[in-house]
């Protein structure tokens, strides 16, 4: 970070980061987040779209769809034709490693009712113990002949995984804290002496959060979340903490990207948010499904070439975010390619393809940040540590778009609370914003 940067942003950074700790607190789940940015861009006069019905596109106007509650894709036409202008494309991920409740809800043992929960993605398991967790999701219930799914969520501390005494187990600080996912992480949710089913205990709750009975109650997706809120923290507030910022942070840059843009301008600007990056992206909405082909075919329109020509024009981003230089682990990076906080946004590249950055995608980014005056970092993994990888060589794959892979540095990805640097956010829109419009790209 040069402290320019930081200073000369500082308002506006902190804005910017606290609209993002917003949407972040109104997400607990990769719905409320569809929702929320359902709800933003029909303030913005997005109009929604069904997949089911006919669509009659105008050009200059904007609109948006959802597949699965779980995934929304959201674009703005440009005053071309997208086989003539192409898209601009930017992809993030709306789901984050968690822990979700099986079918059978809850479990009793010694006198309690314990929730039987799965860990979803690769979650830090540990962070998960000794927090105060709520619980939200979606729950699917009978509606005369037919079935009505609604959104929950119990913003209290409803549960929680209380950890073992220090006493009873005296190696955790040399070796860790072992769980073990199928018998130590049950977050204890009531006394239960009675006989019966302990899952009754929350089926009612459900049935009366969504106005029915619990015998009506026919599915739900519900998972656990982390109460506390985002917040500031460092002697100039230059940096913040909250949950889910991998990748609700990247959801919401490529939205306020989209809102920022102009309708006057030829190329067709999308952004594609998907469910289930967490655990591999394929699934009916993941960007591993055929949603975002399924949309820009019918944007391109009718003609056997008319998508094709248009893809032959794009460009994609997909951005998700990337490990900072931990001041501690330092050893765990590439002393070259490694970013810091509030240095801005960070290019991701891995030249056996985990990334999708190349050469001249990773240039149209750098272009892009310096006419917006935005730093830009490198990352590159330690060859022999394990990559991550992310939707940019699934979503590239899948549309044949050159696609570059960015993100904003953050510390403790994957924890219950990560963070990330306050300046980072601001810069990443700008970049973002201008990718989508840049005139000069080839
Ligand atoms: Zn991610």
């Amino acid at each position: 970070m040069t402290d320019l940067t930081f200073e000369t942003t500082l308002a506006d950074a902190r804005a910017s980061a606290q609209g993002l700790l917003d949407f972040i607190d109104a997400s607990p789940t990769p719905y409320h987040a569809v929702d929320q940015a359902s709800r933003a861009l029909q303030a913005a006069g997005f109009e929604a779209l069904r997949e089911d019905t006919r669509w009659v596109l105008e050009p200059g106007r904007a609109y948006y769809v959802v597949r699965g509650s779980g995934s929304i894709i959201a674009f703005r036409l440009g005053t071309a034709p997208a086989a003539e202008a192409g898209f601009r494309l930017l992809g993030a991920h709306t789901d984050s490693p968690n822990l979700r409740l099986k079918p059978r809800l809850a479990k009793s043992a010694h006198g309690y009712a314990l929730l039987d929960v799965e860990p979803y993605g690769g979650l830090t398991l540990a962070t998960w113990t000794d927090r105060d967790l709520g619980l939200a999701g979606q729950v699917s219930y009978r509606a005369g002949e037919t079935v009505q799914t609604s959104l929950v969520r119990f913003d209290k501390a409803l549960c929680r995984i209380p950890n073992l005494a220090i006493h009873l187990n005296r190696t955790v600080n040399d070796e860790g804290l072992k769980l073990n996912k199928h018998s130590h992480v049950a977050p204890v949710l009531a006394h239960f002496a009675g006989e019966g089913n302990p899952s009754d205990l929350l089926k009612e709750m459900l049935a009366e959060a969504v106005g029915t009975t619990p015998g009506a109650i026919l599915g739900h997706d519900l998972m656990l979340y982390d109460l506390q809120r985002g917040a500031f923290s460092g002697l100039k507030d230059e940096f913040f903490q909250v949950a889910r910022l991998d990748n609700l942070a990247m959801t919401h840059a490529c939205l306020c990207a989209l809102l920022a843009t102009p309708g006057d301008v030829p190329q067709t600007r999308v952004i594609g948010l998907y469910d289930h990056e967490e655990v591999g992206s394929l699934s009916s909405r993941g960007a591993d499904s055929s949603f975002m082909q399924d949309v820009l075919t019918r944007i391109a329109g009718d003609g056997v070439d008319q998508l094709p020509r248009a893809v032959a024009r794009s460009h994609q981003v997909s951005a998700d975010m990337a490990h900072g230089v931990h001041p501690c682990y330092a050893d765990k990076h590439d002393g070259t390619h490694s970013p810091v906080m509030n240095g801005g946004p960070v290019i991701k590249t891995n030249v056996n393809t985990r990334y999708a950055t190349e050469g001249s995608t990773g240039a149209l980014f750098r272009l892009a940040c310096q006419l917006e005056g935005v730093p830009v970092q490198e990352f590159v993994n330690r060859p022999d540590l394990a990559c991550g990888t992310t939707i940019g060589p699934i979503s590239a794959g899948r549309l044949g778009v050159p696609t570059v892979d960015v993100g904003n540095p953050m510390w403790a990805m994957h924890s219950i609370r990560e963070m990330a640097g306050t300046a980072d956010h601001v810069l990443m829109g700008r970049a973002l914003a201008r990718f989508l419009v840049e005139p000069g790209f080839p």
